[in-house]
């Protein structure tokens, strides 16, 4: 693997291989990274003959009193765990990436989808996302970009940025990868006190509840106030706990098939999200 801390550098190895025909995939993390990233560098390999990696915290996707500075940083793990499986790793700095300060940058927003759901909870995030990696995009011109379903919301809001923007990549899309009850691995639950981890759970069993309940043709906004209930009496405080339509994230219509049903709740200083596709007939 390759060690990459500028665009030069690494604008020099990826022409090399796109001059003998390879395609590139690019898995864009914070790193920290755990079986669920790794997921998607084994999806990036079955795609691409190349596969990047970056590793950068962005701090324009944070909002003020959100855990920027006490991000899980674990570089060392990191090139350790990619060591083997990768072609290459970006690290570029906040220098390189925003050289005026994220507050000075050039942004880019996808409206609407921006300011829903988890962009209604924390305002700017998604504006963030998209800077970010639009700026990635631009640096290292991927044939394909690999994104994990973990983050549905996100996944949405990159692939109308790509598409408004004619940006020339396929978006591929990895499963969420669970700990063995059901828990979405995300780097945040390490932040989980040792009874928030037993509870932690429970998000991911609600949304298995909501889309069998959903199947057998209970209400959908009964089966959200239901599921809110459950969640805040066991020790959540919810964000939001939504049935929408997998396709637009617009609110789930009647005559809708293709669900997501997404949510968001806190345990303690914790914001756990996590979601499933449903199918109805
Ligand atoms: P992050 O480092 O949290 O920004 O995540 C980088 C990429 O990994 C994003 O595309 C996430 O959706 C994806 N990801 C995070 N957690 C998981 C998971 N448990 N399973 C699959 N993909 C994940």
């Amino acid at each position: 693997m390759q060690i990459f801390k500028t665009v030069e550098a690494m604008q020099q190895a990826l022409s090399e291989w796109r001059q003998v025909g390879e395609r590139l995939a690019f898995v864009p993390t914070m790193g920290n990274l755990h079986e669920g990233h790794l997921s998607l560098i084994d999806k990036a390999s079955e795609v691409g003959e190349r596969v990047i990696v970056s590793i950068y915290v962005n701090p324009m996707q944070f909002g003020a009193g959100e855990d920027f500075e006490t991000y899980p940083r674990t570089i060392e793990a990191d090139i350790e765990a990619l060591q083997d499986t990768v072609d290459g790793l970006f690290l570029p700095s906040s220098d390189m990436i925003y050289p005026d300060a994220p507050e000075n940058s050039t942004r880019v927003v996808v409206p609407h989808l921006s300011d829903i759901l988890c962009g209604e909870h924390r305002p700017g995030h998604f504006t963030g996302v998209t800077t970010v990696v639009c700026k990635l995009l631009n640096l290292v011109s991927p044939d394909f970009l690999v994104l994990g379903e973990k983050d549905f919301q996100q996944v949405a809001v990159i692939r109308r940025m790509a598409q408004d923007l004619f940006f020339a990549v396929e978006i591929v899309t990895g499963a969420t990868i669970r700990e063995a009850d059901g828990l979405a691995k995300s780097s945040r639950n390490q932040y989980l006190a040792l009874e928030e981890r037993q509870l932690a759970p429970t998000l991911y069993e609600t949304l298995c509840e909501a889309a069998e309940r959903a199947k057998n043709g209970e209400e959908l906004s009964e089966i959200e106030s239901l599921m809110t209930q459950k969640l805040n009496n066991v020790g959540f405080r919810c964000d939001y706990f939504e049935f929408r339509n997998a396709e637009t994230l617009n609110k789930a219509s009647p005559s809708d098939k293709q669900l997501v049903i997404l949510a968001a709740a806190y345990l303690g200083n914790t914001r756990l999200i996590d979601n499933i596709t449903v199918t109805l007939r």
